[in-house]
């Protein structure tokens, strides 16, 4: 850490989703967190000796949350495309996650790691199996994480029974609850595979640990049919007469929903993490962004597992995101450029309890990436969010921080030897039998 300080300064700076681009700006980071930010003229006088580092043509941001993955999954993409959920998880994942080791965990995080780093994300919500190793592999890469050990009924790839998995999340909890990166959360896997008992224990110890909750909810036609045929309720419905929705709970894809599923959303005030990519490949649908929006929901946006999207890259699910509610709605001027931008960084530190998270403001985490603009497509530049959310690709992105240490610097990975990790992919490509 450089204690004497950062000051980076760019041709624009976005201090978060919710102010002007500030043309010529610049901000000072020391001890991983923004000290100041403003005019680049007026912070080099500020602040002489710190260490300075010049883009001229860069497009600062805050740093993206990816709210929704399951990292290791990279090992899997494109292993099985084209498939509806249920068939591609019960014929192709599962089998495959039950040869899974922590060796195989801690290669695929690495991977995944590089990929969020190049596309510009510095923080992710992960739910998987072995997550001690991916908190490891995190903490060695120096990406932001909150990280959930996969709650369900039938054994795990890393543990026989849901309650053990409730043992390690505490273990995890206690093991990573002063370490400034890696978070904690509880992580049941949906409404169907996981029975009442282990969703209240789950709500329990969320609320004993005042821990976010994650959870997948009514992502697919399938499941909003099954958990009323079960309980005779839809899929909110039935978490909210278990008493588990509040401001605690993330729900992941939220694609089915009535008017009431909505108004409950709303008024137990969960988070609601869009994955348009994932849903539109797997065919469960399109979530009602903008009608929980207009609701006043808090929502969020992720990728989901490579898998069933098939990346991790977060520019080009703000493109999705924006554009899909203006042609389900009809209506091009319904979710902003600005709206998604909010989503994939302010949104989330509301929802993960960090108002440090998501921008660039005086105090917050010196979480960032930078993009540079002279690119034939990122010209001309009038405004800049609009360039991130429909133009910028995850090749744009030249450098990306996380808690004031750079983690890729002019396009250079510096926590990752990334030449040796593609190598042993590509070993584990060739062990493959398809
Ligand atoms: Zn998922």
């Amino acid at each position: 850490m450089n204690h004497n300080g950062i000051l980076i300064t760019g041709e624009y700076l976005i201090v978060s989703s919710k102010k002007a681009p500030l043309r010529h700006g610049a901000l000072a980071i020391r001890d991983g967190f923004v000290i100041d930010t403003g005019k680049k003229e007026d912070l080099i006088k500020k602040y002489p000796n710190f260490e300075r580092v010049d883009r001229p043509s860069g497009l600062i941001a805050p740093g993206l949350i990816n709210s929704h993955t399951h990292a290791p999954m990279v090992l899997f993409r494109g292993l099985a495309d084209d498939l509806p959920l249920k068939t591609w998880l019960e014929k192709y994942i599962f089998p495959r996650e039950r040869s899974l080791t922590p060796e195989l965990i801690r290669l695929a995080t690495r991977l995944s790691c590089a990929e969020m780093i190049r596309s510009g994300t510095t923080a992710f919500v992960d739910m998987y199996f072995f997550e001690r190793v991916i908190g490891q592999v995190a903490k060695e890469v120096g990406i932001r994480a909150y990280l959930g050990e996969g709650l369900l009924d039938f054994p795990t790839p890393s543990f026989d029974s849901p309650k053990k998995a409730l043992t390690e999340t505490i273990s995890l909890y206690e093991e990573f609850k002063k370490d400034s990166l890696i978070n904690v959360v509880v992580a049941p896997h949906t409404p169907y595979t996981c029975n009442r008992d282990i969703l209240l224990r789950a709500k329990g110890l969320s609320e004993r640990l005042g821990i976010p909750l994650i959870i997948h909810l009514s992502e697919t036609k399938w499941e909003y049919q099954e958990i009323q045929k079960i309980h005779g309720k839809t899929p909110v419905e039935y978490l909210d007469h278990l008493g588990i929705l509040d401001e605690r709970v993330i729900a992941f894809h939220t694609v089915w929903l009535n008017e009431r599923d909505m108004d409950i959303l709303s008024k137990r005030k969960v988070n609601c993490c869009h994955c348009p990519e994932s849903n539109l490949k797997l065919g469960s649908g399109i979530m009602p962004l903008f009608r929980l929006l207009e609701r006043g929901v808090n929502c969020l946006l992720g990728t989901d597992g490579a898998a069933s999207n098939n990346d991790l890259d977060m520019l080009s699910e703000m493109d999705f995101c924006a554009k899909l509610p203006k042609g389900k709605n009809l209506a091009p001027e319904v979710v902003k450029a600005e709206d998604c931008l909010q989503m994939a960084t302010l949104n989330a530190g509301v929802a993960l309890f960090d108002k440090r998270l998501g921008t660039l403001e005086k105090g917050s985490h010196a979480d960032l990436f930078i993009i540079d603009l002279d690119s034939p497509h990122l010209r001309p530049c009038f405004h800049p969010v609009s360039q991130i959310v429909y133009v910028a690709k995850a090749g744009d992105v030249t450098d990306t921080m996380v808690a004031g240490r750079f983690l890729m610097k002019e396009r250079r990975l510096l926590t990752i030897d990334e030449r040796a990790l593609l190598e042993e992919i590509k070993s584990y490509e060739s062990r493959q039998a398809l």
